[in-house]
């Protein structure tokens, strides 16, 4: 089957690495965003110069029924999408007390509901298929907790929850869902922490001394769509952040 990737946010950061990576592992991608469309079309520019197949596609992910006429347009342009990297997330840090219910809301729609509703989209051919696969990107804070992230985490938490439960159910079927969990990325999401923080993190909590780089969580992406044998797998790239 032609190998036909959805790359959920993927105008900035890990997302526009693993766009980026798929793309020229042979992947055709659809570069999904909600609101940067220059950093989408300059992405997708840049990977049809070097022969990718791309296109790109507004659509917040929260939206079922823009979700369903995403991959609609995707199935048209590109094939039916083979490769699911749930990767559209969201964060804001605040103290539990000052979440307001939409805010609290926001957070779930984005990261959990975006996550249904792109699987649901995309599993009537991988099913048809007998074969897809499924890439979810949690985070550190989806196996541990964090002060002023609870909302966060608890999105978090829910995509290793429907990564795993997922897996199993859909074993029989050929089809894998996988999950990677970022540690501290190098993106604009983190850039909100400011530097001084930043550079704490990277001297004095992480064991390997640096931030990531978007580029190695879209190595593990690769790795897992690549690897056939593993599924319900939750890949830590944390430079050992949790040990
Ligand atoms: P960025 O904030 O750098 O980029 C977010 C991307 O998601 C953008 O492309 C943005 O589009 C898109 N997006 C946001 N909301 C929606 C939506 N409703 N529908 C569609 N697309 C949307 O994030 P990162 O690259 O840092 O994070 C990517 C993922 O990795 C997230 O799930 C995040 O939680 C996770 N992660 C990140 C870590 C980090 O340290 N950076 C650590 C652990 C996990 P646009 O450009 O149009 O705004």
């Amino acid at each position: 089957m032609k190998k036909v990737a959805l790359v959920t946010g993927s105008s900035r950061g890990i997302g526009a690495a693993t766009a980026e990576v798929l793309a020229e592992n042979g992947w055709s991608v659809c570069i999904n965003y909600i609101e940067r469309a220059d950093k989408a079309e300059a992405l997708a520019a840049e990977l049809r110069g070097k022969g990718c197949e791309v296109m790109t596609c507004r659509c917040d992910v929260a939206e079922a029924d823009s979700v369903k006429k995403m991959t609609a347009e995707i199935e048209k342009t590109l094939g039916p999408v083979t490769l699911l990297v749930n990767n559209a997330g969201i964060a804001k840090q605040q103290q539990f007390q000052d979440i307001t219910p939409g805010t609290w809301k926001r957070i779930f729609d984005v990261n959990v509901n975006g996550c249904f509703n792109c699987t649901q989209a995309v599993l009537g051919n991988m099913l048809h298929e007998h074969d897809g696969c499924i890439v979810n990107i949690s985070s550190i804070w989806g196996s541990h907790g964090a002060s002023c992230e609870a909302a966060y985490s608890a999105t978090k938490h829910a995509i290793i929850g429907l990564t795993r439960s997922l897996a199993a159910e859909l074993a029989p079927t050929g089809i894998r869902v996988n999950c990677v969990a970022p540690g501290v990325i190098d993106t604009d999401m983190v850039k909100v922490l400011g530097q001084e923080t930043l550079d704490m993190l990277a001297k004095e909590v992480i064991p390997l001394g640096r931030l990531g780089k978007p580029e190695e969580i879209a190595e593990a992406v690769l790795f897992l769509a690549n690897s056939r044998y593993t599924t319900g797998h939750v890949l830590g790239v944390d430079g050992g952040f949790i040990i």
